[in-house]
């Protein structure tokens, strides 16, 4: 899988900058430097030396700093040379296109990191977190993304892979030596079973911790009409308000706008948006009323508490007494009329109008969207759904093993279970991925990276 031609490209995002990074990885990129780069004394490893990038026919293109890189110590684990030019996407392309004339290849999405991974510079969790940490959209979403960075999170689960294939190992004597190796004692193997099941689903717990950080909580904002969704919506938003953006590409029946609490980006769906459809046909509010919770992790329930219940509050309170959700009886400085008449009690009572009221409502959104602690996102975790689905398969499995091992059925046939366990976190360290997977990795990244 390793690929020995020399890739380049600009590292640096489009358009103009105070400098731009053009990089290029591969066993000639010593050799484009002492061609591109004109400077008084040689490129050494790792230092900055200042000097003028030429293009192939020795033309001065910008005057800037080259870093050389010796394999095996650079980012992608090859010589490596960085152009750090003027941030003109001129300069910077002519730069490419030098080099691209002296024989190197464009780089394609997550090329270097690919690269890197190939020559064990990173592990596949670590490339996932190279691109969590590009794409992070809040303070904690980065801290997260650099807690997987590190790596360290695939020797975890290797760890667990070892203890299972240990135990496999064992019942493979026992199935296939019956009469010369007895059959590992039940009850310590179940322990053992419990103990790396026990060990997956808090991974598994920590990983959704950071998906809710990297990806925001979806939060549907529902009540009845007038019970002051609008008001609250605009409310929550407040000073924030310079952060909203509509997302494009949805249907003005519902507005996405986000605020930030604990750190983690709440992304608050309001039905109450566009009025006049609920006007004109009471079925389009409704419609639109599931449709948002159908999506939301939170739902954010907006009841008049200053008046009765009416039938429409009874009906949506009875419908998502199941679900995670914020019960918020508003407009208290009207009345309390319906507010004393809920039951159980409504999370907040208060108004819009009242800053403790808002505060309350961040708080309890945040304890119904992560019930409490959120769980220590700043260590390696499961970061992407491929790494999540890994682990459920393996706990899937195990669950099938520790079954059939309680039934007292003959220890042969929790082999297979355990098997399935074991491929499923191999996934997950890379060391049984595939090309599909690594495909699925490397695509979500941009070019020159
Ligand atoms: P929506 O239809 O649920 O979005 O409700 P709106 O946010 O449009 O509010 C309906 C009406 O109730 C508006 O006239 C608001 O000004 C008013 N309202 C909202 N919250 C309060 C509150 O806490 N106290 C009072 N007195 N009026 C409120």
């Amino acid at each position: 899988m390793i690929e020995n031609d020399t890739i380049a490209a600009i590292a640096t995002p489009p358009g103009k900058g105070a400098i731009a990074i053009v990089r290029v990885s591969g066993p000639r990129a010593e050799e484009f430097a002492s061609r591109l780069f004109v400077s008084k004394g040689e490129l050494r490893e790792r230092v900055a030396t200042y000097g003028t990038v030429v293009d192939e026919n020795g033309v001065a293109i910008d005057k800037g700093m080259a870093i050389l890189s010796i394999a095996p110590h650079s980012y992608t684990g090859e010589d490596t040379v960085e152009f750090h030019v003027h941030g003109s996407p001129v300069v910077a392309r002519e730069v490419v296109r030098a080099l691209i004339a002296c024989g190197a290849r464009y780089a394609g999405a997550g090329e270097f990191t690919r690269r890197a991974f190939l020559h064990g510079k990173l592990d596949l969790h670590a490339a996932g977190a190279v691109a969590d940490l590009i794409d992070a959209q809040t303070r904690s979403a980065a801290r997260a993304a650099l807690a997987n960075l590190g790596g360290g999170l695939a020797n975890e689960v290797r760890a667990l892979r070892a203890r299972l294939a240990a135990i496999l190992e064992e019942l493979a004597g026992a199935v296939d030596f019956p009469d010369e190796v007895p059959e590992p004692d039940r009850r310590v193997l179940s322990g053992e079973l419990d103990a790396i099941a026990a060990e997956l689903t808090r991974l598994q717990r920590e990983g959704e911790a950071g998906r809710l950080v990297r990806e925001g909580v979806p939060v549907a904002i529902v009540g009845p009409p007038n019970a002051g969704k609008s008001s609250l919506l605009n409310a929550l938003l407040g000073e924030e308000r310079a952060l909203v953006s509509e997302i494009a590409g949805t249907t003005r029946d519902t507005i996405e706008e986000s605020i930030t609490v604990h750190g983690v980006q709440m992304r608050l769906i309001d039905t109450a948006g566009i009025r006049e459809h609920a006007d004109r046909l009471e079925a389009a509010g409704i419609e639109r009323t599931r449709r948002a919770l159908e999506g939301a992790r939170v739902a954010l329930i907006v009841i008049d508490g200053s008046r009765p219940l009416g039938g429409e509050a009874q009906t949506l309170l009875e419908q998502t007494a199941q679900r995670a959700r914020v019960v918020f009886a508003n407009k208290a400085d009207l009345g309390t009329a319906g507010a004393t008449q809920l039951d159980p009690p409504p999370h907040v009572r208060g108004s819009v109008r009242d800053r403790a009221a808002l505060e309350q409502i961040r708080e309890a959104l945040a304890a119904a969207a992560w019930g409490g602690e959120l769980p220590d996102v700043e260590r390696p975790h499961l970061a992407s759904l491929a790494e999540l689905d890994a682990v459920a398969q393996a706990l899937d499995a195990l669950g099938h093993a520790r079954q059939t091992l309680r039934a007292c059925e003959p220890v042969d046939l929790i082999v297979g279970e355990l098997q399935r366990a074991f491929a499923a976190l191999g996934q997950l360290t890379g060391d049984a991925a595939n090309e599909e997977l690594l495909t699925g990795i490397f695509a979500r990244f941009c070019i020159g990276k």
